[in-house]
C-alpha cells in the first residue's frame, strides 16, 4: 500500500482449540455485523481472528461467545507480535537444552561465510570450548557485487549440518529465496532473513508455513515498525517462533559500516513479546569495536547476540574486517556472559 492507510482499530480474538465450524461462523458473523473485517490466522501454536475496523465497540460483546478463549484490542499497526496482545515474553526451544529466552543470553557465532570442512570443524571446536551452542554462517550470501563470493550453497550446508549434529551444535543460516526454504529445511535450526530481504513479503509469507524458528533482521533502512510488520507477516502466515534482530541501519554516517541503533533494543522489548537479538558485527563493521557494541546491547536489554568469528579473519571470504579471531571471541563470550549475569542480578 503506497498511501497512508487509516489504521482504524484492531481486535484480536483467540479461538478455543476445539472450536466448532458453526461457532467460528457465528463469531465471524458478529464481527462483520460490528463493521469489522476478520482475518483468520492459524499458526502452529494458536488460532486467531484478527478483526480490523473503524468504530470502537465493547469487546465484551465478543468475549462471551462460544469458542472465544481471549479477546483484546490492539492499537499498534503490528498485531500478534505486539506486547498489547501477549503480555509475557516468548521463548523458543530449539531442543537439546538450547532455548532462546529472556533468562539466558543466547549466543550465535561463526563466520560470515561457510568456507569448507576445515573451517567448519575449527569453528565448531572453538564454539564448544566456549559453550556456544548455535553456529552462524552463510551458504547463500547476499553480496552487493555479483563478482564477490556468493557462498558455497546447499552442499556446504549438508556437510556443515552433519558435523554440527555430531557435535551438538545448532545452525542458523540465511535463506535468500523462497525456493531454498524447502531444500534447506532438514539441515538448519533457524532460518535467518537478512537485512536486504527484510521486506521480501513473499519470503516472509512462505516462512510462516514452516515449523522452524526464524530470525528477522531489520532492513537496511528499515524502521522499528517495519521490522515488527515483517515479523507480523511470518506470524500471521503461521509461524510464531520468531526473533527480531537489530543489525544497524544505513544513515548519512560513513565512518563505520552501519549505524547500530541501540535505541531499538529497549523499544522492541517494550513493543513486542518476541526475543531481541543484537548483531554488533554488522552493526558497526569494525572488529575492534564489536565487543563494545555487544556490551551496550546487553545493557540495553537484548536477549542474545549473533556475531562473526573466524580463525584467521584477515583471510575470511567475506566480512573479515568485522570478524573476531578466536582469542577475541573467547574474551567477548566471557565478558558478555559476565555482563548479562550482572544485568540479571541487578534486575536491569
Ligand atoms: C550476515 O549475517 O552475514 C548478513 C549478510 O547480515 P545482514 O543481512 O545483516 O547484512
Ligand atoms: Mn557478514
Amino acid at each position: 500500500m503506497c498511501l497512508q492507510e487509516d489504521k482504524g482499530s484492531t481486535v484480536i480474538i483467540q479461538l478455543e482449540e476445539k472450536i466448532q465450524q458453526d461457532q467460528l461462523a457465528h463469531i465471524e458473523g458478529q464481527v462483520n455485523a460490528l463493521g469489522y473485517k476478520p482475518t483468520e490466522v492459524r499458526t502452529q501454536q494458536g488460532h486467531y481472528l484478527v478483526a480490523i475496523g473503524k468504530k470502537p465497540f465493547d469487546i465484551r460483546h465478543i468475549g462471551h461467545l462460544d469458542g472465544v478463549a481471549d479477546v483484546h484490542r490492539v492499537s499498534d499497526a503490528y498485531k500478534l507480535v505486539s506486547k498489547k496482545w501477549k503480555v509475557g515474553y516468548s521463548s523458543i526451544d530449539l531442543g537439546d537444552g538450547v532455548v532462546i529466552s529472556p533468562n539466558e543470553l543466547a549466543l550465535m557465532a561463526g563466520p560470515c561465510s561457510i568456507e569448507g570442512e576445515d573451517q567448519i570443524r575449527s569453528t565448531i571446536q572453538h564454539l564448544k570450548e566456549q559453550g556456544v551452542r548455535i553456529m552462524r554462517g552463510g551458504v547463500f550470501k547476499p553480496r552487493t557485487s555479483p563478482y564477490s563470493f556468493r557462498g558455497l550453497g546447499i552442499d556446504a550446508l549438508v556437510l556443515w549440518h552433519k558435523i554440527a549434529r555430531e557435535n551438538g551444535i545448532k545452525i542458523i543460516t540465511e535463506v535468500l529465496a523462497v525456493e531454498d526454504i524447502e531444500p534447506m529445511y532438514e539441515y538448519i535450526d533457524i532460518y535467518q532473513v537478512g537485512a536486504r530481504n527484510s521486506q521480501n513479503f513473499r519470503l516472509l509469507h512462505e516462512l510462516g508455513k514452516v515449523d522452524k524458528p526464524v530470525l528477522v533482521k531489520r532492513g537496511m533502512s528499515g524502521t522499528i515498525e517495519d521490522l515488527l510488520q515483517s515479523a507480523e507477516y511470518i506470524f500471521s502466515s503461521g509461524n510464531e517462533r520468531l526473533m527480531l534482530c537489530e543489525r544497524g541501519i544505513r544513515t548519512y554516517e560513513s565512518a563505520y559500516r552501519n549505524t547500530f541503533d541501540v535505541n531499538a533494543i529497549p523499544l522492541l522489548k517494550e513493543k513486542s513479546h518476541l526475543p531481541v537479538i543484537a548483531d554488533p558485527s554488522h552493526g558497526i563493521g569494525i572488529r575492534k569495536f564489536v565487543e563494545q557494541i555487544a556490551m551496550a546491547s546487553i545493557v540495553a536489554g537484548c536477549d542474545g547476540l549473533i556475531f562473526e568469528v573466524h580463525e584467521t579473519p584477515e583471510e575470511a571470504f567475506s566480512d573479515g574486517q568485522q570478524t573476531l579471531n578466536y582469542s577475541e571471541s573467547s574474551r567477548f563470550v566471557q565478558r558478555a556472559r559476565d555482563l548479562f549475569g550482572f544485568r540479571m542480578d541487578h534486575g536491569m
